[in-house]
């Protein structure tokens, strides 16, 4: 007899087999691999669903007692539903991301929102659950990554210091003293999709539109191209350090920051964290992010795709298709003049990108190629460090992993 628990630890998918949903429906095999599954054919579409919450200022926080309890149910939740994903929990909120099919998917926002129940003392009735049905083209995604993928591998919900890390990785600060960000005590302008898309056409020199994500998210995708500055970041813990040590504080200074990234979780740490610098004119938020903007405008302004942490990888904005069917379609590539976005890591040439590894075993840079370099994947590296160093006998960072680095990469105007 399989126990719960037993179901549980098979959750992961084993080596080998796949996910339904990597099967085109009829084929017997998976599109991507030589495994042999059984394959459970379905017409049901299936939907990715994007949310967070923070705890505000004056509520209760959440006490490990209370989150543990939590973990339990939203693992229970997501078993029950057969729904993967991540989701984060901490004193200052929950953050998290999930898919299945859609009725599941749909099922697990609507206990989630329960006024009733083990999710209520989140008190998420308010919030924006930004879903999307995937429609995936299963050949590209497994192309785009050569093997076998899945669009989570697992259920996982942990409970972390916090939902977003902001606080530097050698930061020694608890969790409870990492709440004030989360906490939201100061507030920018927050705008709606269709008022940020006017804001971002401002030819006003006091504005700077400022992508918060890692660069190489932004290398893949952004708003209005020619004059958006991406941080030169790795990872959303150094934002920080790259606003106070390594220049980003001249691009914002006596400025009016339009600040955004994919859902609009980092933008609320992130501007918080910029009014408290007190240097900017004014600053205002993409509410709900690039993935709200893209259920409720589509494409426009936006030049590439939107780089997704699923197996997906990189969305296009302009392909938004929510459960009636209905696509936002409004190409974002077709409708701007641009045809560069940056140059490949391959061959140099301005493209729009496709994402793509470094070929050497022991790196894990991100990179953008062109269409034709992204067809050879297995040549693109770095740097001539990785290239000498393709099997991965030197297990250390190479230049790549730099300040300096990244703002090459990334092409950001100056100041
Ligand atoms: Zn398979
Ligand atoms: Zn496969
Ligand atoms: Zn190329
Ligand atoms: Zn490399
Ligand atoms: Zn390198």
């Amino acid at each position: 007899m399989t126990t719960r628990t037993d179901e549980r630890r098979q959750r992961r998918v084993p080596k080998g087999t796949c996910d339904e949903f990597y099967f085109e429906k009829n084929m017997k095999k998976c599109c991507c691999c030589s495994c042999r599954c059984d394959v459970v054919e379905t017409d049901e579409p299936h939907a990715v669903v994007l949310f967070y919450r923070y705890i505000s200022h004056g509520e209760r926080v959440l006490n490990s007692t209370t989150l543990n309890a939590l973990k339990t149910s939203l693992e229970n939740a997501m078993l029950d539903l057969d729904v993967r994903g991540k989701i984060r929990l901490s004193p200052e909120g929950i953050n998290g991301t999930a898919a299945g099919k859609e009725s599941r998917v749909k099922q697990f926002e609507r206990e989630m929102k329960s006024t009733k129940g083990k999710f209520a003392i989140l008190e998420l009735q308010g919030v924006d659950f930004k879903r999307e049905r995937v429609n995936v083209n299963t050949r590209a995604v497994s192309e785009e990554y050569g093997r076998c993928k899945h669009i989570f591998e697992s259920a996982s919900v942990r409970i972390v210091d916090e939902v977003c890390p902001f606080e530097p990785s050698s930061s020694k600060k608890k969790a409870e003293e990492r709440l004030q960000l989360g906490q939201q005590r100061l507030q920018p302008n927050r705008l709606t999709p269709s008022e940020w898309r006017e804001a971002i056409q401002s030819s006003d020199d006091d504005v700077v539109v400022l992508d918060v994500r890692n660069s190489y998210e932004s290398r893949m995708g952004r708003f209005v191209p020619e004059k958006t500055v991406c941080c030169p970041i790795r990872r959303f813990n150094q934002f920080k350090e790259w606003v106070e040590e390594k220049g980003g504080k001249a691009y914002i200074e006596n400025k009016k920051v339009l600040a955004y990234c994919t859902g609009g979780v980092r933008c609320e740490k992130a501007t918080a964290y910029l009014l408290s610098l007190n240097v900017t004119k004014e600053v205002s938020v993409l509410e709900g992010g690039i993935v709200a903007y893209a259920r409720d405008i589509g494409g426009d302004g936006f030049v590439g795709k939107n780089y997704v942490f699923d197996a997906r990888g990189c969305v296009d904005v302009g392909g938004f298709i929510d459960e009636n069917n209905n696509f936002s379609n409004n190409n974002n590539i077709n409708n701007n003049n641009l045809l560069s976005l940056t140059k490949c890591d391959g061959c140099k040439a301005p493209c729009i990108p496709h994402l793509a590894r470094c070929a050497s075993k022991a790196c894990h840079v991100i990179l953008a190629a062109c269409e034709e370099c992204s067809k050879s994947s297995t040549s693109i590296y770095c740097c001539d460090t990785c290239k000498a160093n393709k099997d991965g006998e030197k297990k250390r960072a190479c230049e790549c992993d730099s300040y300096r680095s990244r703002e090459l990469r990334c092409e950001i105007p100056a100041v």
